[in-house]
């Protein structure tokens, strides 16, 4: 099994095939619902894109209609989806079902896929998109649906298949990220045309327009399960031009996407199409691995794989464990733009000396940022392990 591209084959794959889920005791012992073992391929597109119908297209021209933004992310952008995230509040009955007629009639299984979305927003609670698994859905508005979670109570009244992702949480028209669903809202958008939204003061930021709190890394402080995304939120921008998603699925479809993207088999990116994964103990971008006190011996030192096929020369691969970088790799050895690595981390502050039993119940989640030299950047979705007391 193998990405036709060949990303899963050596040189650049961890242990060689597919190994994510044969991963032995580990895959057993802390093995959640799993859909990776069938093998997936890495899908790039666009979640957040603008077209003429957001009003916002009279001061930015360059917005192109639903099937400008369609055409160009499919044969200018080479990407693989397009979600068109106009604005509810400001859209008719009439625009909703011309855009949702639109998505439908692009989409190819297989070659491309439009995929249904609408931006929700109120001036309290900020901007959250809705991603739908079906062409056929209502309009769903900030001015009825007040905030977050009567927005998750409505989805879940209407029998909706819908997921929502909030976006720039650290500026002005922030998204209330004080709460989140679990089940319904499994990303939060990391960079978009806004910029990065890592922490205060990353790479990419324009600091004078940001809070100091409320980005990505404060979010998942709260212990919130959610992966990473990148959409353009392209008002003056073309799609796919200023943040890409990247989505570990099992085939080009509205449904793999969607299951995908339910598990946070994602990756974010500033537009170049930098392919990384990552595990521990085999499993894959999005896991949550639950331990307990008996089998926490078990799950150290973790086991880290990373690879990286990057689009210029790599100049920086760090790994993030709770918002701090704990391992970073500078030299690839065979070529420039490649990375491949297993890195073994003890349960806690080590100096050198294997302990046993003093493995430490610290819940913590880790991903994997990368920099290459042309300034593009790429994060993993996190992989998190919460440590629970069996009683
Ligand atoms: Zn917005
Ligand atoms: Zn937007």
């Amino acid at each position: 099994m193998s990405d036709s591209n060949g990303f899963r084959r050596k040189p650049w794959c961890v242990d060689g095939g597919i190994p994510e889920l044969e991963h032995r005791k580990y895959a057993k012992a802390y093995r959640e619902s799993e859909d990776y073992a069938e093998g997936v391929h890495l899908y790039f597109g666009d979640v957040h894109k603008h077209s003429s119908l957001s009003p916002c297209a009279k001061v930015n021209p360059y917005n192109g209609t639903l099937a400008e933004c369609y055409c160009h992310a499919r044969t200018v952008a080479g990407t693989d989806f397009l979600a068109i995230c106009d604005h509810a509040e400001r859209m008719t009955e009439g625009q909703w079902s011309e855009s949702m007629g639109l998505a439908r009639e692009t989409t190819v299984p297989g070659e491309f896929i439009a995929w249904p979305a609408v931006e929700w927003a109120t001036p309290l609670y900020g901007h959250r998109n809705i991603y739908f698994r079906d062409y056929d859905v209502p309009l769903i508005s900030g001015r009825e649906i007040t905030s977050p979670p009567k927005l998750w109570e409505h989805i879940r009244a209407l029998g909706l298949d819908a997921l929502t992702i909030p976006h720039h949480a650290a500026r002005e028209l922030s998204a209330d990220m004080t709460r989140t669903d679990d089940e319904l809202e499994p990303a939060l958008e990391i960079f978009s045309g806004w910029g990065n939204e890592e922490y205060y003061g990353a790479p990419l930021q324009d600091t004078d327009r940001c809070f100091t709190r409320n980005f990505a890394v404060d979010t998942l402080l709260r212990g919130f399960h959610m992966g990473f995304v990148g959409g353009g939120d392209g008002h003056p921008a073309p799609p796919a031009d200023s943040g890409i998603t990247g989505i570990y699925a099992k085939d080009l479809t509205l449904p793999s996407l969607f299951e995908a993207l339910r598990n946070r088999r994602t990756i974010a990116t500033t537009g170049a199409k930098i392919r990384v994964d990552f595990h521990i103990n085999g499993f894959p971008i999005g896991s949550v691995i639950r331990f307990n006190q008996h089998d926490i011996n078990e799950l150290f030192p973790l086991e880290i794989g990373v690879t990286v096929q990057g689009t210029d020369t790599i100049e920086q691969v760090d790994i993030v464990e709770n918002g701090i970088t704990v391992h970073t790799k500078t030299k690839p050895r065979a070529r420039l733009d490649q990375m491949a690595y297993r890195w073994f981390r003890p349960s806690g502050p080590t100096d050198g000396v294997k302990r046993i039993g003093t493995c430490n119940n610290v819940s913590r989640f880790i991903y994997v940022r990368v920099k290459q030299r042309d300034g593009h950047m790429a994060w993993t979705s996190p992989i998190w392990l919460d440590f629970y007391y069996d009683e």
